[in-house]
């Protein structure tokens, strides 16, 4: 696996100037275990194209990924949460980002976020 950077969320989403600076801490928890997906730029906003998975490099959304059954993300057991078809690697789709009080912040759904290398421990039997 090549190195990986954690995920910066600015590059996904623009906080405004005047963003509370509790607010900023709540989003850099919520963030910090995952890895920083490649970004492009589309029309000057940050696109996620396909997303090749950080393990074994098969795209997790788009065509590739939905009708030649490569790769993907594909749905876990828990709410939001999932894996790379091929390699299982685990990231999450959905996000419900709170305060720190436990009050709604914001959610994102669809957007798939891999999981960093230093929060994904690997079971020791693999079933593949
Ligand atoms: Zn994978």
């Amino acid at each position: 696996m090549t190195e990986v950077s954690k995920l910066d969320w600015r590059t996904l989403i623009k906080a405004a100037p005047e963003t509370p600076p509790e607010t900023i801490t709540a989003l850099d928890k919520y963030f910090e275990p995952f890895a920083q997906p490649a970004l492009k730029m589309v029309n000057d906003k940050p696109d996620l194209g396909d997303q090749p998975c950080l393990k074994c490099d098969e795209p997790q959304t788009g065509l590739l990924a939905s009708m030649f059954g490569k790769g993907g993300f594909t749905w876990g057991l828990a709410h939001g949460e999932g894996h790379c078809r091929n390699c299982h690697w685990p990231a999450r789709a959905y996000h419900f980002i709170k305060h720190e009080d436990g009050s709604d912040l914001c959610t994102l759904r669809g957007v798939i976020l891999q999981y960093h290398p230093d929060y994904v421990t690997e079971r020791k039997t693999d079933a593949a």
